[in-house]
């Protein structure tokens, strides 16, 4: 048998090409991955699985012959195999098709998989590059793709460009408690918390640009909306107030809703977000200033007073009911960065907001106005303990034509979490990098 392939060398067909129109009584050539096999008196029944979906395949000994026969009944779950066979009409198959074998070969049988129902979170996560071909995980990637995608299409249709600053860089932009430290050579050097002031410095001579880069921030907290390694979108848009920034924001978030329920319908309804609810998703959304989110809070019994940040409790208060997402605006100037802009008409605060999600589900983007006076952006650098020196290439942005503009940062993970209803935010991110795990 060694050299003589049982299923010749050729182009082969897709699982899905098995429920097209007409396609009962084609042959099909086939190769994929076993979902499940087992077989009794002579015949074989396997789910075959390849990018596109999965098909039923029934394989007779007495079409196959004695040897394919004898290996497709050791085979195991995920083993790889290749095959020719005809389509036929099957009501008891799932999706009514079944491709009958007439030749087929195991490319790979494999050792037993290690991956079923009923294990430990922990056991999943350490097995995490098998678990990943999952139905629920192969849904969530391919809506995560399809997001991105529709990120990058509205961002082109509104003219802003796609940048790449550095992930590797010489101060933190944040502050140093978050960041990551590493050896840069024997010099101090931090993984990118934020590309904000590096989009900054390219707005200028492009006036509205974006960034996809994976962030980083070293914080312990186990929360499920919580990553320390995250795929960060920020905009930076000239000429661009508060009020128009949300604008965007808004626009930003219903467009790419409709769009991966248009794209996707059948994964989102596979992992418990019926697509409709996607599709209805329109602006306005409210605006809510933190003093009046403050006051609602304190009617529902929550202690808090201006100056207190809005925790996972907060924000999920103040959006567990709505089916809309939230901006919570005008925070207080001590609770925010220091690059952002004070608000004339009440200075105690700064021109930011949040955006949070509906269902409880938590800050989504992070949204702000900058501040274009030197002199206050030291002070408040100072006043957050940081080093001026260490910012001196970003005051120079302020030296050199400054104007007026905008910015926010979304989680890519943090918006799919909401959009797919997942528990915690490692669902959407394939090896997900938090406290407790960096591997695999
Ligand atoms: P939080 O208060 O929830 O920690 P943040 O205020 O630190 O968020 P920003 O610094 O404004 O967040 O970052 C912009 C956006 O990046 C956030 O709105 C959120 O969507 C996302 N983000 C921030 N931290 C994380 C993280 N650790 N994991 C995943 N996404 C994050
Ligand atoms: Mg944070």
């Amino acid at each position: 048998m060694a050299g003589v392939p049982i299923v010749p060398p050729g182009p082969f067909d897709t699982v899905e090409a098995a429920f097209g129109e007409g396609a009962v009584g084609r042959s099909l050539r086939l190769r994929g991955w076993v979902l499940r096999a087992r077989s009794s008196g002579g015949i074989a029944f396997l789910v075959l699985r390849d990018r596109t979906g999965s098909v039923q395949v029934t394989a007779k000994r007495d079409v196959v012959g004695d040897g394919p026969f004898a290996r497709v009944e050791h085979v195991q779950v995920e083993a790889s195999v290749r095959l020719v066979g005809t389509v036929a009409a099957d009501p008891r198959a799932p999706g009514g098709r079944e491709v009958r074998a007439t030749a087929l070969e195991i490319v790979h049988a494999g050792e037993p998989f290690p991956i079923f129902s009923d294990q430990t979170e922990e056991f999943r996560l350490d097995k995490r590059h098998l678990v990943i071909r999952s139905q629920e995980h192969v849904a969530t990637f391919r809506v995560k793709a399809e997001l991105l995608r529709a990120l990058r299409e509205f961002l082109e249709r509104e003219s802003v460009l796609e940048m790449t600053p550095p992930v590797l860089t010489g101060n933190p932009a944040e502050g140093g408690a978050e960041a990551f430290a590493i050896d840069y050579f024997g010099r101090p050097g931090y993984l990118s918390q934020t590309a904000q002031l590096y989009l900054e410095a390219l707005l200028f001579p492009n006036e509205r640009v974006y960034a996809l880069t994976p962030s980083f921030r070293a914080e312990k907290s186990r929360t499920p909306r919580h990553l320390t390694e995250y795929l960060h979108l920020e905009v930076e848009l000239a000429w661009v107030g508060l009020a128009d920034l949300l604008d965007f924001v808004e626009r930003m978030t219903v467009e790419v809703s409709h769009a991966v329920a248009e794209r996707r319908p059948k994964e989102l309804q596979l992992l418990g977000r019926p697509p409709q609810e996607l599709r209805e998703l329109e602006g306005p959304f409210p605006r809510l200033t933190y003093r009046q989110a403050i006051e609602r809070l304190r009617d529902q019994g929550f202690p808090v007073e201006f100056g207190t940040d809005l925790g996972t409790a907060e924000e999920r208060a103040l959006t567990l009911e709505a089916r809309t997402p939230l901006f919570v605006t005008h925070f207080p100037v001590g609770l925010k960065a220091f690059y952002m802009l004070r608000s004339v008409d009440d200075p105690e605060t700064v021109e930011a907001a949040d955006l949070l999600a509906p269902e409880g589900y938590g800050e989504i983007v992070g949204a702000s106005a900058r501040e274009t006076d030197i002199d206050r952006l030291l002070e408040r650098l100072r006043a957050t303990g940081a080093k001026p020196e260490e910012y001196e290439w970003y005051l120079d942005l302020r030296r050199h034509g400054s104007i007026p503009h905008a910015g926010f940062g979304l989680g890519v993970e943090r918006l799919l979490r909401w959009m797919l209803r997942r528990e915690h935010i490692r669902e959407t991110t394939p090896f997900p990098r938090t406290p407790s795990r960096h591997t695999p």
